[in-house]
Protein backbone atom coordinates (compact mmCIF):
# COMPACT_ATOMS: atom_id res chain seq x y z
CA UNK A 1 0.00 0.00 0.00
CA UNK A 2 1.23 3.62 -0.75
CA UNK A 3 2.13 5.89 2.62
CA UNK A 4 1.34 9.55 1.36
CA UNK A 5 2.64 11.85 4.38
CA UNK A 6 1.86 15.41 4.35
CA UNK A 7 4.08 17.51 6.76
CA UNK A 8 2.24 20.69 8.02
CA UNK A 9 3.79 24.10 9.79
CA UNK A 10 4.39 27.88 9.65
CA UNK A 11 7.25 28.36 7.69
CA UNK A 12 10.49 28.40 9.63
CA UNK A 13 8.97 25.64 11.77
CA UNK A 14 11.81 23.37 9.81
CA UNK A 15 9.82 21.19 7.66
CA UNK A 16 12.05 20.82 5.08
CA UNK A 17 15.00 19.96 7.60
CA UNK A 18 12.73 17.06 9.30
CA UNK A 19 11.58 16.21 5.42
CA UNK A 20 14.86 15.10 4.77
CA UNK A 21 15.55 12.74 7.35
CA UNK A 22 12.26 11.43 7.42
CA UNK A 23 12.43 10.87 3.55
CA UNK A 24 15.33 9.32 3.57
CA UNK A 25 14.81 6.46 6.65
CA UNK A 26 11.23 6.33 5.18
CA UNK A 27 12.46 5.10 1.31
CA UNK A 28 9.73 7.66 0.16
CA UNK A 29 10.46 10.69 -2.46
CA UNK A 30 10.49 14.32 -0.67
CA UNK A 31 8.70 16.50 -2.33
CA UNK A 32 8.98 20.29 -1.96
CA UNK A 33 6.73 22.79 -3.63
CA UNK A 34 8.57 25.41 -2.92
CA UNK A 35 11.84 23.53 -3.79
CA UNK A 36 9.91 22.74 -7.58
CA UNK A 37 9.31 26.27 -7.98
CA UNK A 38 13.18 27.44 -7.13
CA UNK A 39 14.41 25.06 -9.31
CA UNK A 40 11.62 26.03 -12.08
CA UNK A 41 12.87 29.63 -11.32
CA UNK A 42 16.71 28.43 -11.91
CA UNK A 43 15.70 26.81 -15.04
CA UNK A 44 14.11 30.18 -16.43
CA UNK A 45 10.81 27.82 -17.32
CA UNK A 46 7.62 29.56 -17.58
CA UNK A 47 6.24 28.37 -14.57
CA UNK A 48 9.22 29.42 -12.47
CA UNK A 49 8.72 33.22 -14.49
CA UNK A 50 4.75 32.91 -13.15
CA UNK A 51 5.60 31.62 -9.81
CA UNK A 52 8.86 34.23 -9.28
CA UNK A 53 6.33 37.15 -8.42
CA UNK A 54 4.43 35.83 -5.65
CA UNK A 55 7.57 33.83 -3.90
CA UNK A 56 9.70 37.39 -4.29
CA UNK A 57 6.45 38.84 -2.31
CA UNK A 58 5.72 36.46 -0.06
CA UNK A 59 2.45 35.24 -1.38
CA UNK A 60 1.75 31.80 -2.21
CA UNK A 61 1.43 30.96 -6.15
CA UNK A 62 -2.30 30.51 -7.42
CA UNK A 63 -3.93 26.86 -6.23
CA UNK A 64 -4.76 26.15 -10.08
CA UNK A 65 -0.86 26.19 -10.80
CA UNK A 66 0.54 24.31 -7.78
CA UNK A 67 -1.85 21.78 -8.21
CA UNK A 68 -1.18 20.73 -11.50
CA UNK A 69 2.61 21.08 -10.50
CA UNK A 70 1.94 18.52 -7.91
CA UNK A 71 -0.35 16.48 -9.34
CA UNK A 72 2.16 16.20 -12.39
CA UNK A 73 4.98 15.34 -9.81
CA UNK A 74 2.59 12.56 -7.70
CA UNK A 75 2.25 10.42 -11.17
CA UNK A 76 5.78 10.23 -11.58
CA UNK A 77 6.92 6.40 -11.28
CA UNK A 78 8.81 7.43 -8.01
CA UNK A 79 6.24 8.08 -6.16
CA UNK A 80 4.25 4.41 -6.34
CA UNK A 81 5.35 3.48 -2.84
CA UNK A 82 4.14 7.04 -1.72
CA UNK A 83 5.76 10.62 -1.16
CA UNK A 84 6.52 12.99 1.85
CA UNK A 85 4.39 16.40 0.79
CA UNK A 86 6.41 19.39 2.31
CA UNK A 87 4.78 22.77 1.54
CA UNK A 88 1.67 21.52 -0.54
CA UNK A 89 -1.38 21.47 0.49
CA UNK A 90 -0.89 25.14 1.85
CA UNK A 91 -4.75 25.93 1.33
CA UNK A 92 -7.73 24.00 2.14
CA UNK A 93 -8.67 23.96 -2.25
CA UNK A 94 -4.94 22.35 -2.46
CA UNK A 95 -6.35 19.84 0.21
CA UNK A 96 -9.22 18.99 -1.34
CA UNK A 97 -7.39 18.50 -4.17
CA UNK A 98 -4.90 16.01 -2.76
CA UNK A 99 -7.50 13.70 -1.91
CA UNK A 100 -8.84 13.33 -5.27
CA UNK A 101 -5.08 12.63 -6.64
CA UNK A 102 -4.32 10.35 -4.60
CA UNK A 103 -8.12 8.38 -5.07
CA UNK A 104 -6.79 8.28 -8.70
CA UNK A 105 -3.91 6.66 -7.11
CA UNK A 106 -6.23 4.50 -4.43
CA UNK A 107 -4.13 6.44 -2.13
CA UNK A 108 -4.96 8.56 0.49
CA UNK A 109 -3.40 10.68 2.97
CA UNK A 110 -2.42 8.67 5.73
CA UNK A 111 -0.78 10.87 8.35
CA UNK A 112 -0.28 14.94 9.08
CA UNK A 113 2.55 15.59 10.99
CA UNK A 114 2.23 19.35 12.43
CA UNK A 115 5.50 21.15 13.33
CA UNK A 116 4.43 23.76 15.54
CA UNK A 117 6.34 26.54 16.67
CA UNK A 118 5.05 29.74 18.26
CA UNK A 119 5.00 33.20 16.06
CA UNK A 120 7.55 34.35 18.15
CA UNK A 121 10.55 31.98 17.15
CA UNK A 122 9.68 32.10 13.56
CA UNK A 123 11.11 35.26 12.22
CA UNK A 124 14.43 34.46 14.04
CA UNK A 125 14.57 31.58 12.64
CA UNK A 126 13.56 32.56 8.45
CA UNK A 127 16.14 35.42 8.83
CA UNK A 128 19.07 33.89 9.76
CA UNK A 129 18.56 30.89 7.25
CA UNK A 130 21.00 30.04 4.50
CA UNK A 131 20.26 27.84 1.90
CA UNK A 132 22.82 25.93 -0.18
CA UNK A 133 22.35 26.50 -4.02
CA UNK A 134 23.27 22.91 -4.89
CA UNK A 135 21.29 20.36 -2.43
CA UNK A 136 18.94 22.76 -0.96
CA UNK A 137 19.96 21.96 2.56
CA UNK A 138 19.70 24.63 5.06
CA UNK A 139 21.61 26.12 7.94
CA UNK A 140 20.74 28.63 10.44
CA UNK A 141 23.48 31.36 11.37
CA UNK A 142 23.30 30.45 15.34
CA UNK A 143 20.73 27.85 15.35
CA UNK A 144 22.65 25.13 13.24
CA UNK A 145 25.17 26.92 11.72
CA UNK A 146 27.79 25.43 9.00
CA UNK A 147 31.29 24.10 9.52
CA UNK A 148 33.01 27.48 7.33
CA UNK A 149 30.53 30.23 6.94
CA UNK A 150 28.85 30.87 2.81
CA UNK A 151 29.72 26.96 2.43
CA UNK A 152 27.53 23.68 2.35
CA UNK A 153 28.55 21.01 4.71
CA UNK A 154 27.59 18.71 2.89
CA UNK A 155 28.05 19.26 -1.07
CA UNK A 156 30.77 22.31 -0.78
CA UNK A 157 28.34 24.58 -2.82
CA UNK A 158 27.39 28.44 -1.42
CA UNK A 159 24.88 29.33 1.15
CA UNK A 160 23.44 32.04 -0.22
CA UNK A 161 19.63 33.94 1.66
CA UNK A 162 16.87 33.33 -0.08
CA UNK A 163 14.87 36.45 -1.51
CA UNK A 164 11.92 35.50 0.43
CA UNK A 165 13.89 34.92 3.56
CA UNK A 166 14.12 38.49 3.99
CA UNK A 167 12.97 40.40 6.97
CA UNK A 168 10.65 42.61 4.48
CA UNK A 169 8.84 39.59 3.39
CA UNK A 170 8.65 37.31 6.23
CA UNK A 171 6.29 38.23 8.10
CA UNK A 172 4.01 38.84 5.28
CA UNK A 173 5.15 34.89 4.75
CA UNK A 174 4.12 34.36 8.03
CA UNK A 175 0.41 36.76 7.98
CA UNK A 176 -0.34 34.02 4.68
CA UNK A 177 0.05 31.29 6.61
CA UNK A 178 -2.01 32.32 9.73
CA UNK A 179 -4.93 33.28 7.32
CA UNK A 180 -4.48 30.46 4.30
CA UNK A 181 -2.84 27.51 5.69
CA UNK A 182 -3.81 27.37 9.37
CA UNK A 183 -7.47 26.04 8.83
CA UNK A 184 -5.55 22.63 7.36
CA UNK A 185 -4.59 22.23 10.93
CA UNK A 186 -8.50 22.00 11.71
CA UNK A 187 -9.10 19.75 8.56
CA UNK A 188 -6.73 17.19 9.60
CA UNK A 189 -7.54 17.22 12.74
CA UNK A 190 -11.43 16.62 12.12
CA UNK A 191 -10.17 13.39 9.95
CA UNK A 192 -8.02 12.25 12.72
CA UNK A 193 -4.98 12.31 11.13
CA UNK A 194 -3.13 14.96 12.40
CA UNK A 195 0.14 14.25 14.67
CA UNK A 196 0.60 17.13 16.71
CA UNK A 197 4.89 17.30 17.19
CA UNK A 198 7.08 20.21 19.16
CA UNK A 199 9.46 22.01 16.48
CA UNK A 200 11.07 24.03 19.63
CA UNK A 201 12.80 20.87 20.38
CA UNK A 202 16.50 20.30 19.07
CA UNK A 203 16.17 18.81 15.36
CA UNK A 204 17.77 15.61 16.20
CA UNK A 205 15.31 15.72 18.57
CA UNK A 206 12.09 16.52 16.50
CA UNK A 207 12.99 13.64 14.28
CA UNK A 208 13.12 10.98 16.25
CA UNK A 209 9.96 11.98 17.58
CA UNK A 210 9.19 11.89 14.06
CA UNK A 211 10.15 9.16 12.95
CA UNK A 212 8.83 7.10 16.12
CA UNK A 213 5.36 8.20 15.57
CA UNK A 214 5.27 7.79 12.09
CA UNK A 215 6.72 3.78 12.24
CA UNK A 216 3.86 3.05 14.33
CA UNK A 217 1.41 4.56 12.25
CA UNK A 218 2.44 3.72 9.26
CA UNK A 219 3.36 -0.01 10.05
CA UNK A 220 0.60 -0.05 12.55
P1 LIG B 1 8.64 27.09 0.89
O1 LIG B 1 9.95 26.71 0.31
O2 LIG B 1 7.78 25.90 1.20
O3 LIG B 1 8.77 28.03 2.05
O4 LIG B 1 7.84 27.90 -0.25
C1 LIG B 1 8.34 29.10 -0.77
C2 LIG B 1 7.27 29.83 -1.54
O5 LIG B 1 6.84 29.03 -2.65
C3 LIG B 1 5.99 30.15 -0.78
O6 LIG B 1 6.11 31.32 0.02
C4 LIG B 1 5.00 30.32 -1.92
O7 LIG B 1 5.19 31.56 -2.58
C5 LIG B 1 5.44 29.22 -2.88
N1 LIG B 1 4.74 27.95 -2.55
C6 LIG B 1 5.30 26.81 -2.09
N2 LIG B 1 4.36 25.86 -1.92
C7 LIG B 1 3.18 26.41 -2.26
C8 LIG B 1 1.84 25.96 -2.26
N3 LIG B 1 1.50 24.72 -1.86
N4 LIG B 1 0.87 26.81 -2.70
C9 LIG B 1 1.18 28.04 -3.13
N5 LIG B 1 2.42 28.56 -3.11
C10 LIG B 1 3.43 27.75 -2.68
Amino acid sequence: MSVYIVLLGPPGAGKGTQAKVVSQKMGLPHISSGDIFRENINNLTALGTLAKGYMDRGELVPDDVTIAMIQERLSRPDCKPGALLDGFPRTPTQAEALERILLQFMGEVAIVPYINVPEAVLVDRLTGRWTCRAGAHVFHEHFNPPQKTGICDYDGSELYQRDDDKSETVSHRIRVYLQQTLPLIEYYKTQGKLLEVDGTLPIDRVSSVLLEELSRTVTG
